[in-house]
């Protein structure tokens, strides 16, 4: 079975290798270069951010997918020869008297529930714990067992185990429309004009799978919001713990850089950082972790997250087009999801059904009383 994958992102990648592993000849049609755009640009925080406040099915997924993890992990490191920078440094989340929503009493519920390891920390042993932290906090919660990844390595991790396992990536290949016979699809055409058979086609476009989708004929709420990030260069352990809060996030990486991110923008597709949210980042990060200040700036960037408007992703058949199907719309998530999305992708697309509820996932759910987990208006 030959699978056309559109988009070379974590969620085309990973489907793409799954498949081979199936026993399907897989080839990824990527616009531009490989693990460039939203995969190579996250945070890579494998714990998605207010977990909460999503549907159940949203932490049976999540579950599902972090166990894979530590598998995967050895398996792509073994294959392609390179560290993906997993670091088991556990999320603290401070609480301080004027935050705009009280997550503590919903959190703990969420992890009591669901069995996440959570310790709630007084001042004295938050600040103990966290020395860059605010003196102003109430106290914290950690979550210990809370991984994160460097996102760029796992491409580059990912790239080397497509070429290893002989899967053919074609960059520079931009998916414009797709082919059909008897009222199935049977590939994709490319910009260029080219054509690329397939038993069937994976839409794994990223931010850029709802413009296409509406050119294939279908309606796909996939949208941009772009997410800037600051990089700094400091000595490993100013900060021990990712530290998250409402108005910004805080990843320390094993080489002593951390990485602050993330504003959430309703912007189109415009590139760029800008003044006024690396403003607000640097301001949040005076006020949340303070020992930061004396950090050297490095650098800084963004990237567009698939946004769905209830924050679930898309995942599964389209509707009354038979050999089309969906992964996209990851929102805010996409790493910590994509070892279950490529999972049950790729057998559902070998024609074994999921042994998970997909419902929550499905195209064609109702998706207009989405709340706050969608993407932020303009
Ligand atoms: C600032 C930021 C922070 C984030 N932090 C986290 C985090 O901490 N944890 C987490 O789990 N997730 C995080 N995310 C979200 C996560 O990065 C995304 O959900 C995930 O990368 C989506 O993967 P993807 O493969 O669907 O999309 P992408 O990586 O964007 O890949 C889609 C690919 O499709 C290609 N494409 C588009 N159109 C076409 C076409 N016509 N033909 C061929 N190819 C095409 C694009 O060029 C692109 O390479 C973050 C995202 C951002 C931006």
């Amino acid at each position: 079975m030959r699978v056309a994958i559109i988009g070379g992102g974590v969620i085309g990648c990973l489907t793409a290798w799954m498949l081979k592993q199936r026993g399907a000849t897989p080839i990824v049609l990527e616009r531009g270069n490989l693990g460039s755009e939203s995969s190579w640009a996250g945070a890579g925080i494998l714990c998605p951010i207010n977990p909460w406040l999503y549907p159940d099915a949203f932490t049976h997924l999540v579950d599902a997918s972090l166990a894979m993890y530590p598998q995967l992990q050895e398996e792509l490191e073994d294959i392609s020869g390179m560290s993906i920078e997993r670091l088991e440094n556990g999320l603290l989340v401070p609480l301080f008297a004027d935050d705009r929503i009280d997550h503590r009493q919903a959190a703990l519920d969420w992890s009591k529930r669901f069995g996440w390891q959570v310790e709630e920390l007084d001042i004295v042993a938050a600040t103990k714990d966290e020395p860059a932290l605010s003196a102003n906090i109430q106290g914290a919660l950690l979550w210990p067992r809370v991984s994160q990844l460097r996102n760029p390595r796992l491409l580059q991790a990912l790239r080397k185990v497509l070429e290893a396992e002989s899967i053919e990536v074609r960059e520079q290949a931009e998916a414009a429309s797709l082919s059909r016979q008897g009222g199935k699809v049977n590939g994709v055409t490319l910009a260029d004009g080219s054509e690329i058979q397939a038993d069937a086609v994976l839409l794994a476009a990223g931010s850029w799978s709802g413009e296409l989708a509406d050119q294939m004929g279908f309606s796909l709420p996939v949208q941009p919001v772009k997410g800037q990030i600051v990089l700094l260069k400091s000595e490993p352990g100013l900060l021990r713990h990712i530290v998250k809060h409402d108005r910004a996030y805080f990843v320390p990486r094993a080489d002593g850089r951390i990485l602050i991110g993330a504003s959430m923008e309703n912007v189109g597709f415009r590139r760029g950082n800008t003044v006024e949210v690396i403003n607000e980042l640097m301001q949040a990060m005076h006020n949340i972790v303070p020992g930061l200040e004396d950090a050297e700036v490095e650098q800084q960037w963004m990237g567009f997250r698939p946004g769905s408007p209830d924050g679930l992703p898309f995942m599964g058949p389209v509707p009354g087009v038979s050999g089309l199907w969906v992964a996209s719309g990851h929102y805010r998530n996409g790493v910590a999801l994509a070892p279950i999305t490529a999972s049950i992708m790729s057998d559902w697309m070998m024609g074994q059904e999921p042994q998970m509820d997909m419902s929550a996932f499905r195209l064609d759910r109702d998706v207009s009383n989405s709340g706050v987990l969608g993407y932020p208006s303009k």
